[in-house]
């Protein structure tokens, strides 16, 4: 019996293994490739953020029309400020990252950047202008190197190397043998949770965005691992408008405002302490998420 267990189990391993590079993949495309559906307006101007100001107006969205996701969301992140967005499992919080990064046109409402509807601009000038942390930072199978400089082909060896500074990883690359010129990906060098999320931070902070979209992490890093990320993603996020995209409860609490969807529409919003002492939906995914921790623990 064991002999037939052990290669069915490695197949489940692998099976595991080549859903996750979907998943993956699925984000890549999330990300880098907008459907073909969404094209520049004819005359399309470039954005031009000059705080940074971020409002959703009455948004409706579905992928499917049947389906409505939101209907009809309010909220404003307003210039350098920090909005988590928090909600039960398929909400809608990855959606108005998606619909921000403009993969997506509502079907009904707007969102403006500094006044300008997102369907004004050139896609290119609005995702110079965002940078995405997303949860699983895709690696392409290259060097390090070229992996921190992806999306600023331009940038200096000195300039990679201060991204990657800051992002905490330099002295990790500059103690394996090839140093930046390391392959990783499927093909080279295997990285850590931490050390792929690193490697997304160093590359946004490369890019340096006015507006943030941090989708966080699903899957648990090590405690230590995690508050360390937190706090590059906090330092990385002073001066820019972010929304936080939150899946877990645990790293809102200092956010400087907080949305909390439900059935795709804002139910509260306000800052941690407020939200708790309004006894609401909030305070209530609040306590049973501190729950789940005491019976996890
Ligand atoms: P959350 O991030 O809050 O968990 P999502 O924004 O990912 O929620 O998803 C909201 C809803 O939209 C879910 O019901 C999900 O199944 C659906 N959905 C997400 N992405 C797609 C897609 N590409 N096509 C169709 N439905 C989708």
């Amino acid at each position: 019996l064991i002999q037939i267990m052990t290669p069915l189990n490695f197949l489940g391993v692998m099976y595991r293994e080549i859903r996750q590079a979907l998943v993956d993949m699925d984000e890549m495309f999330n990300l880098l490739e907008q459907p073909a559906e969404v094209t520049d307006k004819p005359g399309a101007r470039s954005l031009e953020v000059s705080g940074g100001e971020i409002i959703f107006d009455q948004v409706k969205f579905g992928y499917d029309p049947e389906r409505p996701i939101l209907k009809g969301l309010s909220f404003r992140v307003p210039p350098g400020q920090r909005v988590a967005i928090v909600g039960s499992t398929g909400a809608g919080k990855s959606t108005i990252g998606r619909l921000l990064f403009r993969f997506y046109d509502v079907t009904g409402g707007a969102i403006r950047i500094d006044g300008q509807d997102l369907r004004d601009v050139t896609q290119e000038s609005l995702h110079a202008r965002i940078g995405v942390v997303p949860q699983d930072t895709v690696l392409f199978n290259d060097t390090i190197g070229y992996n921190i400089a992806y999306g600023r082909n331009d940038a200096t060896q000195a300039e990679v190397e201060a991204a990657a500074r800051a992002a905490h990883i330099h002295d990790f690359i500059a103690g394996l043998p090839l140093g930046y010129d390391t392959q990783v990906g499927e093909r080279g060098l295997k990285l850590s949770g931490g050390e792929k999320q690193r490697v997304g931070i160093a590359r946004t902070l490369l890019k340096d965005p006015p507006i943030l979209i941090l989708d966080e992490a699903t899957s648990a890093l090590d405690t230590a691992t995690e508050s360390d990320i937190q706090g590059e993603l906090n330092a990385m996020g002073r001066g820019r408008s972010v929304i936080v995209i939150a899946h877990r409860l645990s790293t809102v609490a200092d956010a400087d405002r907080i949305v909390v969807l439900e059935d795709g529409r804002l139910v509260e919003e306000g800052t941690h302490e407020a939200l708790l002492a309004r006894g609401g939906r909030y305070a209530e995914l609040w306590s049973r998420q501190s729950l789940d921790e005491d019976l996890a623990a």
